[in-house]
C-alpha cells in the first residue's frame, strides 16, 4: 500500500526549515504487516525536540528516516501472530520498544531495553526490519520503531500500547513522550512526596507535564523556570506556585531564595548542560537532580564534587520517565480523566504534514509547546 510521510533526507541542514526544507513529502510504499507487526494509521503526532535534534545533526540516526515518535492512531491491519491487539483499537506509541527479555526489562527498567536501544540507534524495528521504500527503490529508516510523521506507519506490538478508546486521539499522542517523560521524572525517577519542593527548568512539552505531574503529587511549592514569559504564564495556569524568568533576574538566586535555601527536587528539561547546572545548584543539601532533557553528546556537566559526599546531593538521570509503559501509561491516563493532567492544555496548533517544516521553525525559535500533526 502507499502512505505519505515526511522524509529525512539530509541532517543538519540550515534554518530556516521553511527555506531549505529538510523534510521531504513523498509517498511510500508499505507492505502488509509482518509476524508480530501491526499497521496503524496515524490520527496525530506530536513534534518533539527529540526530533529536532535529528533534523539539526545533534543526535545523528541513519538516513533517510521518517521521524516522529510521539504520536496516537488506529490499529487496521495485523500481522501473523500478533495478540492483544486488534482493527480499531486505538493506540500510542512507547518511543523505547520494550523487549521483554533482557536484563532491563527483567529488572522493570525498559527505558534502557538493550534491544530496544539497539534498533533505535540502528533506525530498524525491534525485529530489525525495515519497512518504508521510497519512490527511488531505497528503504526507509523508522525513528524509534514508530516514524509516526506518515499516515500509516507498521510498528511491532512491543512499541504499542492500547489505551481507552473514550480519549481523543489528539490528546492521547502527548502521553508518548512529553507527558511519560515529565510525569514520569515526578512520579517515578525523583517520587516526588507530599509538601516537598520541586524546580522545574525549561518549559516545553515536557516541562510543562512535569508542572503538572508535581501538583498532582501534591508538592508544596512549584517552581517553574523558563526565559519566555508565555511559557511561565502557562504554567501558573498548570500549578507552578512561582515562575522565574531567567533572562531577567539570575534564576538561581531567585529559587533558593524563593524555597527557603534550595528545593527538595530540580527536574531539568532544558536541552543544555547550562540549565542541568543551574538546576544542580537550586537544589538543598541532600537535594535531587533529576535530568531529563537530552544535550548534545558532545557536551559535559560538571558539579562541585565534595557536594555529593558532604551535602548528600543526587544527580539522577531519567528516560522515558524511568516508565514501564504499559503500567504507567494507563495509570497517567487515569489522572488525566479525573481532571488532574490536563495535558491537553500543551497543544499550541495543529498542523498539515505539508506544514511539517514551518512547525520546527516554531519549535527552535521556542514560539510552541506542543504542535501536532493531524492526519484526519
Ligand atoms: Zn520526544
Ligand atoms: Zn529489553
Amino acid at each position: 500500500m502507499k502512505t505519505i510521510a515526511a522524509v529525512l533526507y539530509e541532517m543538519g541542514q540550515s534554518a530556516p526549515y521553511a527555506t531549505t526544507r529538510p523534510l521531504v513529502i513523498e509517498e511510500l510504499e508499505l507492505p502488509a504487516p509482518g509476524p508480530g507487526e501491526v499497521l496503524v494509521e496515524i490520527a496525530a503526532a506530536g513534534l518533539c525536540h527529540s526530533d529536532l535534534s535529528v533534523v539539526d545533526g545533534s543526535r545523528p540516526r541513519p538516513l533517510p528516516i521518517v521521524l516522529g515518535h510521539e504520536a496516537s492512531g488506529i490499529v487496521r491491519e495485523t500481522g501473523a501472530g500478533v495478540r492483544g491487539f486488534a482493527p480499531d483499537d486505538h493506540v500510542i506509541f512507547s518511543f523505547i520498544p520494550t523487549c521483554g527479555r533482557c536484563r532491563y526489562c527483567a529488572a522493570g527498567r525498559p527505558a534502557l531495553c538493550e534491544n530496544g536501544v539497539r534498533a533505535n540507534l540502528a533506525g530498524t524495528l525491534l525485529n530489525g526490519a525495515r519497512r518504508f521504500t521510497n519512490p527511488r527503490g531505497l528503504p526507509v529508516h523508522h525513528h524509534c520503531g514508530i516514524a509516526a510523521f506518515s499516515r500509516y506507519t507498521i510498528a511491532v506490538t512491543e512499541s504499542l500500547v492500547k489505551i481507552d478508546l473514550r480519549l481523543p486521539l489528539a490528546t492521547a499522542a502527548l502521553f508518548g513522550c512529553a507527558v511519560v517523560t515529565g510525569a514520569g521524572a515526578v512520579f517515578n525517577t525523583a517520587a516526588v512526596r507530599p509538601g516537598e519542593s520541586v524546580a522545574v527548568f525549561g518549559l516545553g512539552g515536557v516541562g510543562l507535564s512535569a508542572v503538572m505531574a508535581a501538583r498532582t503529587a501534591e508538592a508544596g511549592c512549584v517552581i517553574a523556570v523558563d526565559v519566555l514569559e508565555t511559557k511561565l504564564a502557562l504554567a501558573r495556569e498548570l500549578g507552578a506556585t512561582h515562575t522565574v524568568n531567567a533572562a531577567t533576574v539570575d534564576p538561581v538566586a531567585v529559587v533558593r531564595e524563593l524555597s527557603g535555601g534550595g528545593v527538595d527536587h530540580a527536574i531539568e528539561a532544558t536541552g543544555n548542560e547550562r540549565g542541568m547546572a543551574q538546576a544542580f545548584h537550586v537544589t538543598r543539601p541532600g537535594g535531587n537532580t533529576v535530568a531529563i532533557s537530552l544535550p548534545d553528546s558532545r557536551r559535559l556537566f560538571s558539579v562541585p564534587a565534595v557536594t555529593l559526599s558532604a551535602e548528600e546531593r543526587v544527580v539522577r538521570g531519567s528516560y522515558m520517565g524511568s516508565c514501564v509503559p504499559r503500567r504507567d501509561i494507563p495509570r497517567f491516563i487515569e489522572l488525566h480523566q479525573s481532571g488532574r493532567l490536563p495535558v491537553d492544555r500543551l497543544i499550541t496548533r495543529t498542523l498539515r504534514l505539508e506544514q511539517i517544516n514551518e512547525g520546527f521553525d516554531a519549535l527552535a525559535r521556542g514560539e510552541a509547546v506542543r504542535q501536532l500533526i493531524q492526519f484526519a
